[in-house]
């Protein structure tokens, strides 16, 4: 093998082509139109253009892939994560094509690629599965009955789900219909197959996972394991190896049982084992569940690596040339403790919003290991999945990686999007968190405590300060830090200043006082007199040096870029965007909307309401899917609809208006 096309983009690709090229093999990128400047592009040897921004013309399309592979003489393809790495007929194509398929062979994926064919294959191999209903029939009334005597709560899951697509949880028969309908619909749209299962919804749940690997010459080792319980949407946000509070005993019984499940099916490659593991009396021998296989290479397999000191890619490569593994179960050991923050484009406050925007500034951390796909001036695009980085940190005890963890992301720069990278820093530095008290529900239950809320404020005010400083003869030169632009004021102009504000929450004037001493500015009062949780008192903005600035005796490191009239800032651990409101737009706190905007690019899934409708603020009345999760859209108020201005399947556009209610005076 000397030659290797990597089918995929984002950080993934970057990773893959790094050990690739460490391994002496040439390297070849695909990429879609709107990726031509991407970081996967240019980090290869060479690049091919295999169609338009969708990923089903590009990333999907198994034909252009493997006329690319054919094109530059690839000798094998690597799959990534998502996009094809787990269809089988991509594999089947590899194959016809005379090239190698870095992965599995595809009756290997086959046979766990549906949920319920996989679970009932792992119950014959005498692996537990969590009780439920993996059956044939689809038919509304017998899922309902069995949902029934599996005991509510129950989990509706998709048999071609993936990423936490297409799963529901059911906490009473009500609303097992609606969940139900749900489900199949965002499976179709995701997956093409609308066919569920339905399971008992684990108590306390853990998800603890078992990465495996397998040859071409029989061997079959386990890597240990990692905990993903930190999830969000079912999703998994935060993950570390090995887990907490896991004893010797239950990490034989599930790299036992992980092992027996590849064995069953002849694995070769790196795939990995999912548990659901009941956490409520502590980890148990007899309380762990086979989920589903994951037949690749998993986002989060740099933990593994780092407590193993294997290059999973390395050994995938390796394998896929048909040498045995490079190490025997006995010589693979733990050493220490990892962890890994996905940090995305998106926002913790609005239910974990996909973002997009431009990368005005991007550093990341110089610290632990970084896999990023992105650099300082790429736009995050709303086609693909909104992963901008993981960052990695390994030490010796799990309270020592912990803490390096909180330390990057508070060392890392981000501006120009919305990102969770507060929320991620909030959530490492939790004291449940750092005690490995935790289960997958963690994350819903300890929101408000994981958003910004107190920082925001001190931001503010930062925000209001750097706004006024053109009036009082500061250097517009954007290029300079803020913190140094503001140790550099003079205080030349009146001593008071009211400038506006557009946050969140509508125009604000902030009132600033300056502070001086000896007749040089040290800083300002900052009040927002409009603003119900702004401290009436108001709080004092202290530029301390050239990178640092005090909020209220609270000291951390400024960040700043002014893009036409937005203004994007960072101090310490959190960031924001505020607008400069254009003159004459009046102060206010914003009144409540009377129309429904799209919040990003999408596609209508359906429209619940038609106009005369009366209904109630909250009322989900449009779904809309964009970045390949399903939103539900509701109004401000009550009220009744006037008039609806999209139907279901129509593109939507960032800013559109799709539905308006009847103007609050004349509806009433
Ligand atoms: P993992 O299972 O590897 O721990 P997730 O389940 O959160 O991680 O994410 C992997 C799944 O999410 C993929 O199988 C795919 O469905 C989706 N996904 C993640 N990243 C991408 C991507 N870059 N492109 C397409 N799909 C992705
Ligand atoms: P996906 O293919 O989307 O990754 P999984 O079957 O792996 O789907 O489930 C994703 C997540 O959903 C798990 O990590 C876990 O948090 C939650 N989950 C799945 N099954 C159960 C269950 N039976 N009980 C409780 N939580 C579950
Ligand atoms: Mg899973």
């Amino acid at each position: 093998m000397q030659s290797l096309l990597v089918a995929n983009r984002g950080e993934i690709a970057c990773r893959i082509i790094r050990t690739a090229r460490r391994c002496g093999l040439r390297t070849i990128a695909v990429y879609s139109d709107v990726d031509v400047n991407a970081q996967h592009v240019l980090q290869a040897d060479t690049a091919v253009c295999i169609g338009e921004a969708a990923a089903s013309s590009s990333y999907l399309n198994i034909e252009r892939i493997i006329a690319a592979a054919r094109d530059t003489g690839a000798d094998a393809i690597h799959p990534g994560y998502g996009f094809l790495s787990e269809n089988p007929n991509f594999v089947d194509a590899c194959e016809a094509a005379g090239i190698i398929f870095v992965g599995p062979d595809s009756q290997a994926m086959r046979a766990m690629g549906l949920k319920d064919a996989a679970k009932r294959l792992m119950q014959e191999a005498g692996v537990p599965v969590v009780p439920g209903y993996h059956g044939e029939s689809q038919e509304p009334a017998l899922l309902r009955s069995e949902a029934q005597a599996i005991g509510y709560p129950v989990l509706i899951k998709a048999r071609a789900g993936g990423g936490g697509k297409g799963m529901r949880r059911v906490n009473t028969a009500e609303e097992f219909d609606a969940a139900l309908a749900a489900a199949q619909r965002e499976s179709s749209a995701s997956f093409g197959d609308s066919h569920v299962l339905i399971e008992k919804y684990v108590a306390a749940p853990r998800h603890i996972e078992v990465q495996v690997f397998g040859d071409s010459h029989g061997n079959v080792v386990h890597l240990f394991e990692r905990d993903c319980s930190l999830q969000r949407r079912h999703q998994k946000v935060i993950e570390e190896a090995p887990a907490p509070g896991m004893s010797d005993a239950v990490r034989s019984a599930m790299t036992d049982a992980a092992v027996r499940a590849a064995r069953a099916i002849d694995y070769r490659g790196a795939g990995t084992i999912e548990f659901i593991v009941d956490g409520s009396q502590g980890l148990q021998t007899d309380g762990f569940w086979f989920m589903e296989m994951n037949t690749r290479l998993q986002v989060e397999h740099p933990v593994t690596e780092a407590i193993t000191g294997v290059d999973l890619v390395e050994w995938q490569l390796k394998v896929a040339a048909g040498e045995p593994l490079p190490m025997a179960q006995s010589e693979l050991q733990i050493s220490g403790h990892a962890v890994e923050a996905r940090l995305y484009a998106e926002n913790p406050a609005t239910g974990f919003l996909p973002a997009v925007g431009t990368l005005h500034r991007f550093r990341p951390t110089t610290t632990g290991r970084v896999d990023s796909g992105v650099r300082e001036g790429d736009t995050v695009l709303p086609y693909y999945d909104p992963l901008l980085a993981k960052l990695i940190s390994h030490a010796d005890d799990r309270l020592a990686a912990f803490g390096q963890l909180a330390q990057q992301l508070a060392d890392t720069v981000v501006l120009g999007t919305i990102t969770n990278r507060e929320f991620l820093w909030k959530l490492v530095s939790h004291p449940q968190v750092r005690g490995g008290q935790f289960d997958t529900s963690f994350i819903d239950t300890e929101l408000a405590a994981l958003l910004v809320s107190d920082e925001q404020i001190a931001l503010l005010a930062v925000a209001a300060v750097e706004l006024a400083a053109p009036w009082i003869g500061v250097s517009g030169d954007r290029s300079r830090g803020v913190a140094q632009r503001l140790g550099a004021w003079q205080l030349w102009g009146a001593a008071q200043r009211r400038i506006r504000l557009q946050t969140d929450e509508g125009i604000q004037t902030a009132e600033l006082q300056a502070l001086d001493a000896d007749g040089a500015l040290r800083g300002w009062q900052v009040r927002f007199p409009e603003m119900a949780e702004f401290p009436t008192g108001g709080v004092t903005v202290q530029p301390l040096d050239k990178a640092r600035v005090s909020v209220d005796g609270r000291n951390g490191s400024i960040h700043g870029c002014r893009q036409d009239d937005r203004l994007c800032l960072q101090w310490g651990a959190v960031s924001t965007e505020f607008r400069v409101p254009e003159a004459g737009a009046t102060a206010a706190t914003g009144p409540v909307s009377d129309a429904i905007v799209s919040p990003m690019p999408g596609r209508v899934v359906a429209v619940n309401c038609v106009p005369g409708d009366q209904v109630r603020a909250g009322q989900a009345l449009i779904v809309v899917e964009a970045m390949k999760m399903e939103q539900e859209l509701s109004c401000e108020r009550d009220g009744r609809v006037e008039t609806i201005s999209v139907r279901a399947d129509d593109q939507i556009a960032q800013g559109q208006e799709l539905l308006r209610l009847v103007a609050e005076d004349e509806g009433a």
